[in-house]
């Protein structure tokens, strides 16, 4: 059986979380909006899940917003704000040069259609400087969007401090937590965010269900238009059993992420050791401030894809850099702007460990490592 150490791609579906969407592919068939009682279950299950969807981030239900996705919550709150902020004159983006595509690419986007964007730099171990966030600010900045972790190297991001100098301006802040949310603690009230991405597939629920979280005294445009769903700011027949699975995937990861960020830590720690005297091995992001799951690394002379296929012929599945930049000829925009070279960047993996991981497996994985080095 092949070992998957892709976590930051995408986890596989707990069985609990399973067991909990069951019912709503079947039995409980009505949709949230009719008023009958298969109508009023399916509405009780997208209600519970809201409720627990919440609790994950210290938000209150009435500011959870279920999408199809991190993509579209993405594109929801920047494209949404970036509207609602025109009308006070307001056409000036501020987002980190580290960003996944769902924000680079929609700022980019803005961008092209009469919005200013600036891209704040990284440090070495991707990291953004508070300093350079404020340094980057405008009269007319409309919002500004930087990622709670990263999905290649996993820094995490002072979003804390960010948030206190934006809300000391009145500048509204998104951050894309897809990464990070079921993975760290997170609180919008101490992170003093206005808007946060999230997505299930990452934490152990069901691929297709995503969150925007959307402070009370925000407003927003719309992203999709037609029936009354989510309180008339996103259209579409809900996900139902989708939604249930996100759910409960945040309750599961709510009171099993102390335990789980020890147990990977210690993992991704011994893979690290066990790697480190091959010879030309290079590591990306920080030692501290990190996601626990996630190790990047190169091998001088290997080419990443070299590397994958040997490890995928080897039964041992990661990616390189990440899932949505697989079969890029470019190198990584993230390693690149944390300053290394193209040619460098062009070597990187990245492991991903998860809920499923065994011990045993990162041992193996890391003898195989080396095994291919040394050839
Ligand atoms: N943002 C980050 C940081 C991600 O890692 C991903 C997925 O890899 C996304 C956004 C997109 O999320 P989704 O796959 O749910 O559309």
């Amino acid at each position: 059986m092949p070992v998957y150490l892709d976590y930051a791609a995408t986890t596989p579906l707990d069985a609990r979380v399973l067991m909990a969407m069951q019912p709503y592919l079947t039995e409980v068939c009505g949709n949230p909006s009719s008023l009958h009682c298969f109508g009023q279950a399916a509405r009780r299950g997208v209600m519970r899940a809201r409720e627990e969807t919440a609790a994950l981030i210290g938000a209150s239900p009435s500011e959870v917003f279920f999408t199809s996705g991190g993509t579209e919550s993405d594109n929801w709150a920047l494209r949404g704000l970036a509207e609602e902020r025109r009308k006070a004159g307001c056409r000036h983006i501020v987002t980190s040069a580290v960003e996944h595509p769902a924000v680079r690419e929609t700022c980019r986007d803005l961008a092209a259609h009469g919005y200013a964007l600036t891209e704040v730099p990284v440090d070495a171990a991707g990291r953004v400087a508070p300093s350079d966030v404020a340094a980057a600010l405008r009269e007319d900045t409309a919002l500004v969007t930087i990622m709670t972790a990263n999905n290649e190297v996993g820094t995490l991001q002072p979003i804390a401090e960010i948030g206190a100098l934006l809300r000391a301006r009145g500048i509204p802040f998104h951050t894309d937590a897809v990464q990070a949310a079921g993975h760290v603690p997170l609180d919008v009230e101490e992170l003093h965010v206005d808007a946060l991405s999230l997505s299930a597939h990452k934490f152990c629920g069901p691929k297709g269900v995503g969150v925007l979280y959307v402070r009370r005294t925000l407003r927003i445009a719309p992203l999709l238009y037609g029936g009354a769903q989510e309180r008339d700011m996103r259209a579409g027949t809900e996900n139902v059993a989708g939604i249930v699975g996100c759910g409960c995937a945040a309750t599961i990861a709510r009171v099993e992420m102390g335990a789980e960020d020890v147990r990977l830590r210690a993992a991704a720690a011994s893979l690290r050791t066990a790697l480190s005297d091959i010879d030309g091995i290079r590591f990306y992001g920080p030692r501290e401030e990190r996601l626990a799951g996630i190790l990047s690394f190169g091998i001088r002379d290997i080419p990443q894809d070299t590397l994958l296929i040997r490890l995928d012929l080897a039964g041992f599945a990661v990616s390189g850099g990440s899932a949505c930049s697989a079969g890029a000829a470019h190198p990584s925009h993230v390693l690149c702007a944390m300053g290394c070279p193209p040619e460098e960047a062009r070597t990187a993996i990245r492991v991903s460990l998860g809920r499923f991981t065994r011990e045993d497996d990162v041992a193996a994985f890391a003898d195989t490592v080396r095994a291919i080095a040394k050839e």
